[in-house]
């Protein structure tokens, strides 16, 4: 541990979970890492100190004009007893891509890496052991500075907050059923869609909301000017496997890099299957189907690994994929990254880092 980050220990010790019926997101661990910025000062004071609310004034930039971002990542407990983290460097870039768009102060890659590896040092007893769960991490950074003038603010907050999560799959990777945006756009040319920014979740709840009220889990998100790409699903990226060749749309501007995604590609142009980062219609999926080609769909991301899709609606035509099962290789792709971040796998590509 490179930085020395003084830390304040609870008094109030919160009681452990039991892993059998983890949620997503719903348990905080007892401490948190908080950071702050001043133009002035840069960013100082570093600490652990205990979970708790924090104090900033009604008009702090961040409440008015959204000047925040956030990352994602999860730390797994092998069955050694290790606890390792997977490829926080990619977080730590991506989090001042992130930065640079919504002109944060960028942040040392090696301070954010250092600070998640001591918060989750000093929270070792909340990493569970169970299979399937993990301690999921959230770092994100948003402006205090009392101001309601637009521009960059002055003072920034980051902070980092732990929360044990269960299998995302209760009984094994079940398919989802995926409705078509044909309405709503997530992302444009030009907008925030490669940053990992708040903003781009509050702008898809609506159509999320209008999903769910048809009795579909997600959305497939396609390009914004001409409702014709196919882009994401949901806060995933999107795979397509026809053919025998996987599909994913390129990273030019309106997808959110994943470090599943980058991970699934690597692996995938390791086992020799032949992989297309290019524009696609959700047109040439449909009709891949028509002619018996679509054999797989799923979706990528930290919190779910790989997500099969087993249904998908767009406008009134419904298609089941793979008679609603997980295909081969969506299953293989899961045991093959999950096996890696437990440590069950040998970790080839060097992406684990043991806290
Ligand atoms: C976070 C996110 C992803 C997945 O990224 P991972 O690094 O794989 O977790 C994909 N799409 C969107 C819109 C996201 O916000």
């Amino acid at each position: 541990m490179k930085y020395d980050f003084p830390i304040t220990r609870t008094h109030e010790p919160k009681e452990k979970p039991n892993p059998d019926n983890l949620e997503f997101g719903t348990i905080f661990t007892d401490h948190m890492f908080i950071m702050n910025y001043d133009s002035e000062a840069g960013w100082y004071d570093g600490r652990i100190v205990p979970y708790g609310p924090i104090h900033m004034e009604p008009a702090a930039a961040v409440l008015h004009y959204a000047q925040t971002m956030f990352e994602g990542l999860k730390t797994y407990r092998a069955k050694d007893g290790a606890i390792r983290l997977f490829r926080p460097d990619m977080n730590a870039k991506r989090t001042n891509i992130t930065n640079d768009r919504l002109c944060i102060p960028l942040i040392d890659g090696e301070l954010f890496v250092d600070a998640i590896k001591q918060l989750v040092n000093v929270e070792r007893d909340w990493v569970p052991n169970k299979d399937g769960t993990s301690l999921y991490i959230r770092p994100f950074i948003f402006a205090t500075e009392p101001f309601l003038g637009v521009r960059p603010a002055k003072q920034y907050t980051f902070a980092i907050i732990l929360s044990p999560v269960g299998s995302y799959y209760k009984g094994g990777l079940t398919p989802t059923r995926i409705f078509v945006e044909n309405e709503y756009a997530r992302s444009v040319v030009g907008g925030t869609g490669e940053a990992k920014v708040g903003g781009n979740y509050a702008s898809g709840l609506k159509s999320q909301e209008k999903a769910h009220s048809m009795g579909f889990s997600q959305v497939l998100w396609l390009d914004g000017a001409e409702r014709k790409y196919v882009e994401e699903i949901g806060t995933s990226n999107a795979f397509f496997v026809i053919d025998g060749e996987v599909f994913t749309a390129p990273l030019t501007g309106t997808i959110l890099p994943g470090i599943t995604r980058d991970s699934v590609l690597t692996i995938l142009r390791d086992w020799g299957v032949p992989v297309r980062e290019e524009r696609f219609t959700i047109d040439s999926i449909f009709e891949a189907y028509g002619a018996g080609k679509l054999s797989e769909v799923f979706a990528s991301g930290t919190a779910t690994v790989i997500s099969p899709v087993g249904d998908m609606r767009w406008k009134d035509r419904e298609i089941q994929i793979n008679k609603g099962d997980i295909g081969a290789l969506s299953k293989r792709l899961y045991n093959e990254i999950t096996g890696i971040q437990t440590g069950e796998l040998p970790d080839k590509y060097g992406w684990t880092v043991e806290v």
